[in-house]
């Protein structure tokens, strides 16, 4: 038996999902084809509750990271960054040679619409990218408060990294004025790796249409994307098994209701606080703390690889930090489909684990 995953992605996968990738494969230029993808965007624009386009990528969510600055950018991108992997996407505007400035807060903090604003009124940009879900430190950015704050500068858009927040705490696209919000499907979404999906914003489309093919590439370009969208297709041979993964998984979210599934995730991530605060201590910045993973700074000096490593030989899988904070963290995720009483689970098994270290 595999180790029960509670790193934060790839997450757990349900058995009824895992059966639906499958599935027979169908010719991707069928109308059998095109109303698979059909149902799943759809199903997807209502979990984000938006009218405008939903992408969908035969990629990890990387893919689309790198794909946002390409498509999104003529002028300067401001990057923000509170950890790892919104310093990743700093790291990957710069590889592509599009010109940047990057506003970085000590790992733990929050970005925070205040910082947003006096960047943007002293320079000339015309992207933000920042992370709604920071996993390496457990920090859940106030998505909401910056989008109205980057929606007050007319020319600029709001690209976010949504990956390991998206479908776990609500999302409101259109209402909060996001113009890009990606993830990959293995975090909370709760399906195998190797598929990423994105909101896109009409304008953001527009700025795309207005960007060299040079910068854009080929595969990643949202034109070329949304055009074969329209006829609910993709350009190139889909993730098929993906897709059925996906239809399958939408109708379990909708089966539990898109409240319940967000109201779920608070609890956990609620519980497992409790549990470790006091023990452990929260690396999160109070009042920003994640809803779908925690990361534990290690106020008790345990071993923490030890406790990794004995967690997996009881069959649990957790994660040992990461990044720069590789041994001096350890993260839980509670995301996806991990219900409370896995969580117990993991937790009662973690108290008996810590005693013998
Ligand atoms: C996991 C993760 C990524 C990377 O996603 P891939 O699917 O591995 O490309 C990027 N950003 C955040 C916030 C993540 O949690």
């Amino acid at each position: 038996m595999k180790p029960k995953l509670f790193i934060p992605g790839p997450t757990h996968v349900d058995q009824e999902v895992l059966d639906a990738l499958a599935q027979y494969p169908l010719g991707h230029r069928t109308a059998d084809y095109r109303e698979l993808q059909s149902k799943v965007v759809a199903g997807i624009k209502e979990c984000l509750y938006t009218d405008q386009s939903v992408l969908v990528s035969t990629s990890s969510a990387t893919g689309l990271m790198e794909a946002g600055v390409r498509n999104l950018s003529r002028k300067k991108v401001a990057n923000f960054v509170c950890g790892a992997f919104s310093k990743k996407q700093a790291a990957i505007t710069k590889v592509c040679g599009l010109d940047q400035e990057i506003f970085e807060v000590p790992w733990g903090q929050a970005t925070t619409p205040e910082q947003v604003d006096q960047a943007l009124s002293a320079g000339d940009y015309d992207l933000v990218t920042m992370v709604f879900n920071e996993t390496s430190t457990g920090v859940m950015n106030p998505l909401k408060e910056i989008a109205e704050v980057v929606n007050s500068y007319p020319d600029v858009l709001l690209m976010v990294d949504a990956v390991s927040g998206m479908m776990g705490s609500p999302i409101k696209i259109d209402e909060w004025g996001v113009d890009m919000a990606l993830a990959s499907v293995q975090k909370a979404w709760a399906l195998p790796p190797g598929f990423s999906v994105t909101s896109l914003s009409d304008r953001a489309l527009e700025r795309s249409k207005t960007i060299p093919d040079a910068q854009k590439g080929f595969y990643f370009d949202f034109v070329r994307m949304h055009k074969a969208g329209e006829k609910s297709e993709t350009p190139v041979t889909p993730s098929i098994p993906h897709l059925y993964g996906l239809l399958t998984q939408l109708g379990r979210i909708k089966s539990e209701g898109l409240e319940n599934r967000f109201d779920r995730h608070k609890k956990m991530a609620k519980r497992v606080r409790e549990w470790g605060q006091e023990r452990f201590g929260l690396y999160a910045q109070p009042g920003y703390e994640s809803d779908t993973l925690t990361c534990f700074s290690n106020k008790a000096g345990i071993d923490l690889i030890a406790l990794a490593d004995a967690m997996k030989s009881k069959n649990y899988l957790i994660s040992g930090g990461y990044g720069d904070l590789k041994g001096k963290t350890f993260r839980l995720a509670h995301m996806g489909d991990l219900h409370m009483t896995d969580i117990d689970d993991v937790l009662n098994v973690l108290d008996e684990v810590i005693e013998t270290l």
